[in-house]
């Protein structure tokens, strides 16, 4: 299938994910994940009508933000080391994988040199076999919280990726306890701002809707599989 049949597919799978359990459509963002793929693919997507991507890999996504037209929202979506910061934050629109303190300090200090504000979500690591970034789900309303007072950052949610597992039960539990984290922080600092919740993958997209997903990062099923 092309890439413009795929994303019709993936909006009307995504649809009918929001439809089954009472929730809206256009609360759910598509963000096409383009890692390691070419500027081409970029392109087309990108005049299929798509305008949110996601790049994993810092070098990847300073290179690849000036082959697309300004309206283009980037994310990212990649564990960051210190040392690449500068190379993704001035750019990123939403930063999905703020995933530890060292990492929030380093980048609120850059912030704060540079003059700049920007927005990003709190990865919580919901299980042992996904990925080892992270923080853990006992400390992740304390340092949300913590994080949320510093000068340069906004929060604005949470993201996790769930394990790589056949069982359903343990990927759709790994989203349910991001959303319960989520409705932590509510009762904490009160319900002023809608927090995003970025779970969902190519493999687990629909179970991560049906659970409160507001942000679906799409790679291999927009674009196929990737060379490595
Ligand atoms: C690669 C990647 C995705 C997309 O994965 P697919 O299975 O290709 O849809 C989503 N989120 C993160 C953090 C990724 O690294």
């Amino acid at each position: 299938m092309s890439v413009s049949e795929n994303i019709k597919d993936i909006k009307q799978r995504i649809a009918q994910a929001a439809q089954r359990c009472g929730r809206s459509a256009e609360d759910i963002q598509l963000i096409a994940v383009t890692k390691t793929l070419p500027i081409t693919v970029l392109q087309e997507a990108y005049q299929c009508g798509l305008r949110h991507f996601g790049e994993s890999r810092a070098q990847e996504f300073r290179d690849k933000i000036h082959v697309l037209p300004e309206d283009t929202v980037w994310h990212f979506i990649g564990h960051l080391q210190t040392n690449k910061i500068k190379y993704v934050i001035p750019s990123c629109v939403l930063m999905h994988s703020l995933d530890s303190m060292h990492l929030a300090n380093t980048i609120s200090e850059f912030c704060e040199k540079k003059h700049i504000t920007r927005s990003f979500l709190l990865e919580v690591k919901t299980s042992d076999e996904a990925t080892k970034f992270g923080f853990d789900p006992d400390e992740a309303v304390e340092s949300y919280v913590t994080i949320s007072e510093f000068s340069h950052i906004q929060l604005q949610g949470l993201m996790t990726i769930a394990p790589f597992v056949d069982d359903i039960n343990q990927i759709r539990n790994s989203f349910r306890k991001l959303r319960e984290i989520r409705d932590d922080i509510y009762k904490r600092i009160g319900r002023h701002q809608t927090l995003e919740l970025s779970m969902g993958m190519s493999q687990d997209y629909e179970i991560a809707i049906e659970e409160g997903s507001t942000m679906v990062r799409i790679g291999t099923s927009l674009f196929g599989p990737r060379g490595r």
